[in-house]
């Protein structure tokens, strides 16, 4: 992917919300309006996601979501100390991933306002995916389906690999990287921020291979 311009990576990353949409729609879900436990400080995304939420916006709402991101950004939130592509790896070698520590106690996401997302058009894929077969707010959390899971992991390899040569982490710290400095693909990893990997290998697991298949194939055709 290192010879694609941004705008056919953004491209490509429409498409694959599309198909995500797409083959997600068969699963159960009590998602609706106005529910937002799943919004936290703990939502992650790739550089590439973050160019696409700040190009999409106009100046006006730009400055919003900024200012709200840098308000915020004190506040305990997760970060990340792997990426999917670098865990399917960490777990096909047989070795321990290390622990990560998300609190929902922590807070909401800096971009829900009034139980609304200020971004929903444009948010990231952890938000799409995020697809519960219970309302989250009469139990308290998300409850997926394990084959979603498996979806869900599948396209976030996709993106990460579509994204191989920028960064990863929380959506508050690669926002505001991207929002102040618009370095996407050339940040300086630190201690908050990741590089993203190709994908090697799919966090599949045997029961799901057959009907994943076409997810797959429709992914490598785009
Ligand atoms: S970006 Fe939007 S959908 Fe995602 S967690 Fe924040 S408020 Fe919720």
């Amino acid at each position: 992917m290192k010879n694609k311009s941004v705008k056919q990576k953004q491209a490509i990353l429409k498409k694959l919300f599309e198909l995500f949409d797409r083959f997600s729609k068969e699963m159960d879900r009590a998602c609706d309006e106005g529910c937002a436990v799943c919004c936290t400080r703990n939502v992650t995304l790739t550089g590439l996601e973050a160019k696409f939420i700040l190009d999409e916006l106009n100046n006006n709402e730009k400055d919003a979501v900024l200012t709200r991101i840098v308000k915020e950004h004190h506040k305990n939130r997760l970060i990340p100390k792997t990426t999917i592509n670098e865990l399917a790896k960490i777990c096909m070698n047989g070795e321990e991933p290390p622990e990560e520590f998300a609190d929902p106690l922590w807070g909401e996401c800096p971009l829900l306002s009034n139980q609304k997302c200020m971004i929903y058009d444009l948010r990231p894929f952890a938000c799409r995916s995020m697809i519960s077969k219970k309302r989250c707010d009469v139990t308290g959390f998300a409850e997926m389906d394990e084959y979603m899971v498996t979806l869900s992991n599948v396209f976030m390899q996709y993106l990460e690999h579509i994204d191989n040569d920028g960064y990863f982490g929380n959506l508050s710290d690669i926002l505001l990287l991207e929002g102040d400095k618009g370095k996407y693909g050339s940040a300086i990893p630190d201690e908050n921020i990741l590089v993203n990997k190709q994908l090697e290998i799919l966090m599949v697991p045997p029961e799901h291979r057959e009907r994943i298949t076409a997810v797959i194939n429709a992914i490598q055709k785009i």
